[in-house]
């Protein structure tokens, strides 16, 4: 596979996680935060780090989100910026949206809004530990 561009919006752990995995596979990744602390905490494992309010459609807009590949929405406790930047994503043409849910209905709006890929990462973590303990040949903790 070639360099892509992702953006990750929502530096905590999840998506630091992600941005520093991708990062480190060489691709190109833009790390984007409303907090400022979190966009400096991030800036040694992303190759750029933006302060900006996802939920504004003229900040994505001066990022030219348009252009990257895939971005992953890793916002979940407030709920309604997760899903308004998701929103906005969408109706500016991204073509991968990638959204973490923390709940079933935030998940489900998710879902109605657009996003293409929808993550949860407590449930789907679980059900790795649960496949790996069930697979016979593992024993890699
Ligand atoms: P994690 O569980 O991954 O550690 P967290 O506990 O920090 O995440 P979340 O509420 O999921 O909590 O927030 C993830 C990040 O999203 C935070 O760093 C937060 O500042 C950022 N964020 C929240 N709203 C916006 C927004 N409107 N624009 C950009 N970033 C935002």
């Amino acid at each position: 596979m070639g360099k892509q561009l992702y953006a990750v919006i929502g530096l905590g752990r999840f998506g630091t996680s992600v941005a520093e995995r991708l990062y480190d596979a060489g691709q190109e990744v833009m790390g984007i935060d409303i907090n400022e602390e979190r966009v400096q905490d991030a800036e040694m494992v992303v190759t750029h780090a933006v302060v900006a309010d996802t939920t504004e459609e003229e900040a994505l807009m001066s990022i030219g989100i348009r252009n990257f590949d895939a971005v992953i929405v890793a916002i979940g406790n407030d709920m309604q910026s997760s899903i308004l930047t998701v929103l906005l994503l969408k109706e500016l043409g991204v073509k991968k949206v990638i959204a973490k849910a923390l709940s079933k209905n935030h998940g489900l709006l998710l879902d109605k809004i657009g996003a293409d890929w929808i993550i949860y990462p407590e449930r789907d973590m679980g059900e790795r530990v649960a496949h790996q303990l069930l697979s016979p040949n593992v024993l890699n903790f």
